[in-house]
């Protein structure tokens, strides 16, 4: 396995001021007995995602994060991507939504793009970066393949949820309780692959 960087201290930032995802690391952080404290009640500024890719971002927030509160931070850069429409939104994800953050409408414009076209095929990607003070990173992607149905359908989750059926399942991530979707999403195949490499087993 290669060299990674352990983390040993007790307290981390999540460099995230997106409720939905700050409540999945969370949960997902929580059998590790880690201080966790989220960038938003430290009041950190979020960084603009000027990075082209899922890594960049999480990358570069993450960074930003470790510098200007001292800290280890950990940061998520997660979208949908839909090869039909030559993988928009992707790292576009939360934009489509705009500042009103309206996932009913961002639903709606990536169900319309898909009005002419058999393929219904998408994707989820998270890019989880853990960054150190000094600079240091440690990254990792994780994805989870599955498809689009209309009309969107379940009240839990967030933000693509409700369009979203995981491969071989029937269920959306929307109409899934979340240790039903931390069994397979993205973001938890992402937070399996930091855990091995950089948490100590308890
Ligand atoms: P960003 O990583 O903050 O740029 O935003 C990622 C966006 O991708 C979120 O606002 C959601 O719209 C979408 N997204 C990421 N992960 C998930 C997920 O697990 N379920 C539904 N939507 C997601």
């Amino acid at each position: 396995m290669a060299d990674h960087r352990l983390f040993i201290e007790p307290k981390l930032i999540i460099a995230s001021h997106n409720q939905g995802k700050v409540r999945e690391i969370d949960e997902l952080i929580r059998p590790y007995n880690i201080e966790v404290i989220s960038a938003g009640a430290l009041g950190l500024d979020e960084p603009e995602e000027t990075g082209t890719t899922f890594i960049a971002n999480a990358e570069l927030k993450a960074r930003a994060a470790a510098k200007a509160a001292n800290l280890p931070a950990l940061a998520d850069d997660s979208g949908l991507v839909v090869p039909a429409l030559n993988g928009d939104p992707g790292i576009f994800s939360a934009r489509w939504a705009r500042p009103e953050k309206d996932f009913d409408m961002a639903m709606g414009l990536v169900e319309n793009g898909l009005r002419d076209s058999d393929d219904r095929a998408a994707y989820f990607v998270a890019a989880l970066a853990l960054c150190w003070p000094d600079g240091h990173c440690e990254i990792f992607e994780g994805r989870v393949n599955g498809e689009l149905v209309w009309p969107p359908r379940g009240e839990l989750g967030f933000g693509y949820d409700p369009m979203f059926v995981p491969e071989g399942g029937n269920h959306t991530f929307g109409e899934m309780n979340p240790n039903a979707k931390h069994a397979i999403s993205h973001r938890a195949d992402a937070f399996a692959q930091l855990t091995r490499a950089c948490f100590a087993r308890q």
